[in-house]
């Protein structure tokens, strides 16, 4: 091999990782993908039991980068490719609700009486604006008023992070709800249907791969391993030796063996608070307190196999009940007919917890009877009507904006950039980022061009122009 060879050596197989090894690919250049789980698609994988495919979520296909859309279709042909229209709906009281919320239908839902206090309530709210607008409840409640914030966001946002709404930075709510308001959702309601159209274009349709995402990384593993990538399993990263101001080696543990791979530059998608904590040497006190100061949300879905009659038109339905655990309910038979089979759907039931706690430690039969018992108090699906039942756990598939996360990303990023700049982060738990897809794909591609000699800010990838679509569109998370 040559003296200046490349031995790139990538961590995680996800959306990111996948996507570095595919686009160095079409370089003519390998790495070596070392991924800690034991399939592709990290929190974008589409688990399989019994033969029904269902995601960690339910993931929707939709990007402004146009590189990113070419990738897409550069790895799946587009046959592979279902165009599936978007419903969903929040659960509120024994109603259903419009979800992005619209205006009039919140408020004839809600009836008249509460209708009126709603809007007196914003009304209120336009007068003597909360004073701390730097929570997502302060925020929030300046533009929809309290009492429509305690409706349709409260509940939800609270088991989302589990932590009180006013402990949650209105950095999330101005991500993913940005400039909706009543008064834009009211004006919005009353424009001629044309005029909506870049509200909500791509939000009302989305690609979707027809096996699930799963199938889009199951394929790109295929496509960079033909073209001489290694792609190492069970391979946990637990140590990126350095010297001399740059990273040399990437350690794995599998079964308590350890074993060396030697790189010229590292793609690291391995969430950043355990990337600087594998750094060896180990870097000083306070960049280890930073890494110690990021933390996540973690996730786990009861998938339910139903008959399709007793499934929804939805792809997926907030529950805003605060009776029950349950966040969200998924519908894979209405996201794709090849996820479901034999007359049959399969329910995704979602809840957001934190690793170790009571659900997430819970077996996964009792896990599966919570489930039925919260379906049946919801009114939504009859216990006996459950024909079996799975458990898939998603360690960090949240990282949390808490108040000092941006503080600790900058002194992680400081440190890396003074002693390994060729260490490269990217994507979601990579770069600490409330992200999609898309973004970590894009941070990924970038980061290659930056490896022969680009210069690309990823930490700066501009999030609105690429998702302005989202602007007006969503007061939930994905
Ligand atoms: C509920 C939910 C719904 C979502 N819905 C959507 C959606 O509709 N559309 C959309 O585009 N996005 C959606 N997302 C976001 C999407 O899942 C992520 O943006 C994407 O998976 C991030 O890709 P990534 O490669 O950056 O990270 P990950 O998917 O987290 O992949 C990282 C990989 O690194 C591996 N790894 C971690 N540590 C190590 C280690 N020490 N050594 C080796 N390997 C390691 C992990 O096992 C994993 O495979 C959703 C996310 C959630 C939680």
């Amino acid at each position: 091999m040559e003296e200046d060879a490349h031995k790139i050596v990538i961590i995680g197989a996800g959306p990111a990782g996948l996507t570095a090894a595919f686009q160095l690919s079409k370089r003519g250049e390998t790495a070596t993908v070392l991924e800690a789980d034991s399939v592709v698609g990290g929190i974008s994988r589409t688990a399989e039991r019994e033969g029904w495919r269902f995601d960690i979520g339910g993931h929707r296909f939709f990007t402004k980068v146009p590189e990113v859309e070419a990738v897409w279709h550069e790895i799946l042909p587009d046959e592979d490719f279902l165009l599936r229209p978007r419903l969903s709906r929040i659960y509120y009281d024994g109603k259903f609700f419009d979800y992005p919320l619209k205006a009039m239908n919140a408020l004839r839902g809600l009836g008249i009486k509460e209708a009126v206090l709603c809007v007196l309530s914003y009304a209120w709210a336009r007068v003597r604006p909360p004073k701390d607008q730097t929570s997502f409840e302060g925020w929030t409640s300046a533009r929809f008023g309290r009492r429509l914030y305690h409706t349709f966001f409260k509940t939800y946002t609270e088991k989302l992070w589990g932590v009180p709404a006013t402990e949650i930075k209105a950095d999330w709510a101005a991500q993913r709800i940005k400039n909706l308001s009543l008064f834009n959702a009211i004006v919005n309601a009353m424009l001629p249907r044309r005029n909506q159209k870049d509200i909500t274009s791509l939000i009302e349709e989305f690609q979707y791969p027809k096996y699930g995402p799963g199938m889009m990384w199951e394929r790109a593993t295929e496509l960079v391993m033909a073209a001489g990538t290694k792609v190492i399993f069970n391979a946990a990263v637990t140590r990126i030796e350095h010297e001399h101001g740059r990273a040399v080696g990437v350690v794995t543990e599998s079964g308590g063996v350890e074993t060396r791979y030697e790189a010229t530059e590292v793609i690291s998608s391995m969430p950043i608070s355990a990337l600087l904590k594998a750094m060896s040497p180990a870097p000083p006190p306070e960049v280890i307190a930073a890494a110690n100061g990021l933390s996540y949300r973690d996730f786990l879905t009861i998938a339910l196999v139903v008959p399709e009659s007793a499934g929804f038109p939805d792809n997926w339905i907030y529950i805003h009940a605060p009776d029950v655990k349950m966040g969200r309910i998924q519908n894979f038979g209405s996201w794709s007919p090849y996820l479901v089979k034999e007359g049959r759907t399969c329910l995704g039931l979602e809840y957001f917890v934190f690793e170790g706690d009571e659900l997430w430690c819970a077996p996964d039969a009792e896990l599966v009877e919570l489930g039925k018992r919260e379906l049946a108090k919801l009114g939504l699906v009859k216990p006996e009507v459950v024909e079996a039942g799975y458990v898939v756990r998603m360690p960090k598939a949240y990282p949390m904006y808490n108040d000092t996360y941006k503080a600790n990303v900058d002194t992680m990023r400081a440190w890396l950039a003074a002693n390994a700049p060729n260490v490269y982060p990217v994507g979601r738990n990579g770069m600490h980022k409330y992200n999609n897809q898309d973004h970590s794909m894009y941070t990924a591609m970038l980061s290659v061009e930056n490896i022969y000699g680009a210069d690309h800010d990823i930490w700066n990838v501009n999030v609105e122009a690429e998702y302005h679509e989202e602007k007006k569109a969503a007061p939930a998370a994905s």
